[in-house]
């Protein structure tokens, strides 16, 4: 794990965060800067930099993370009203940290996208 990834240290608890759901794969917080009234970030326990440093052995990763994401969804009861799944990757996309992490966005009329 890198020293420096805000994220690894949040999954071992040695920076704090409002975990809301964590299992073996994943681990999913609130974000600090919310821009939703329901605003999670899920992400890998495994430090991933980005999507293009996804390898074919840690794609199921993924799959794990969309299924905490609607187990989430529910528990947040933003199932049935609806909810944005978004994973940022690179500059144009506005990676700020380096670490997958998959935005799930509720409470409200989402914009369109782009
Ligand atoms: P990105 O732009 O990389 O897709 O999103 C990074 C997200 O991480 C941002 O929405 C930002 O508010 C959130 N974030 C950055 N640092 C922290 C932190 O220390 N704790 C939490 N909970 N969220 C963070
Ligand atoms: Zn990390």
């Amino acid at each position: 794990m890198p020293t420096d990834c805000i994220f690894c240290k949040i999954i071992a608890k040695e920076i704090p965060s409002d975990v809301v759901y964590a299992d073996e794969y994943v681990t999913a917080f609130r974000d600090i800067q919310p821009a939703a009234p329901t605003h999670i970030l899920i992400v890998p326990n495994k430090h991933i930099a980005s999507i293009n440093d996804l390898t074919e052995a840690d794609a199921h990763l993924l799959g794990k993370m969309n299924f905490a994401a609607k187990q989430i969804a529910k528990a947040e009861g933003v199932d049935e009203s609806g909810y944005r799944l978004i994973i940022n990757t690179g500059a144009d996309a506005g990676q700020i940290v380096f670490h997958i992490h998959m935005h799930l966005l509720a409470g409200k009329k989402l914009g369109r996208l782009g």
